[in-house]
């Protein structure tokens, strides 16, 4: 299992209604909620941001596939929109693309560019098989296992171990829940592992330099 982004999207808030400070790859941005939610719209709300995915989306798949083709079309709009309809206790999220092409386009390749913003990642994405997890960090005293080599000590607390399968799915050399012994600290470098120990949502992992014996 290999993350889509290298560095997570990394989100913060404070008491303020309701700007949550974003963090991604190359510097950071501000998201809040529009006055009538209680925020003071100093940023993009989530729904937004959900339409803004879409909308660059459709518009960079568009961009690459007409400069491939060596089309001149040089200026695409989208807009892109919403609504929810609830049927019998089942709600549908309908996402609008409108795609609006500012310069002349024959109706050929317009049939080709709809068909290539309809598959675009973030729609096949959104049409896709989606689940979201959501993990808690936890820290206390509560039992723990160590299992160590000459430098390190890994330490897993099973009370706090959410099973989200990061440790063993991109460290399997280390983590394997298949044996019982299920941590091999000789398995990777030490620098590796307390990379990996340090992605546990769940504060189940944690990892400490022995002391060197003289
Ligand atoms: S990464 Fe942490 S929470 Fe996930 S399976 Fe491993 S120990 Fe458990």
């Amino acid at each position: 299992m290999q993350y889509k982004l290298d560095k997570p999207v990394h989100g913060e808030i404070g008491v303020g209604r309701y700007q949550c400070s974003i963090e991604w790859r190359n510097g950071n941005f501000i998201c809040d909620e529009p006055p009538i939610e209680g925020g003071a719209d100093k940023g993009p709300d989530p729904f937004t941001l959900l339409l803004s995915a879409v909308a660059s989306c459709a518009l960079v798949t568009l961009r690459m596939y007409i400069d491939h083709e060596g089309w001149h079309i040089p200026s695409i709009a989208v807009n892109t929109n919403l609504y929810q309809e609830t049927k019998e206790g089942n709600t549908t999220t309908i996402i609008d693309c409108d795609i609006l092409f500012l310069s002349p386009v024959s109706e050929e390749q317009k049939v080709h560019l709809l068909e290539i913003a309809t598959n675009c990642a973030i729609t096949k994405l959104l049409e896709g098989d989606v689940k979201t997890r959501t993990f808690v960090f936890r820290d206390g005293d509560t039992k723990n296992i160590h299992y160590a080599n000459d430098e390190i000590t890994v330490v897993w607390k099973p009370e706090f171990c959410q099973h989200s399968t990061r440790c063993w799915t991109q460290l399997p050399e280390v983590f394997d829940p298949k044996v019982r012994k299920w941590i091999n600290p000789e398995g990777a470098s030490s620098e590796r592992i307390d990379r990996q120990v340090k992605k546990c949502p769940s504060g189940a992992l944690e990892i400490f330099y022995n002391e060197k014996k003289d």
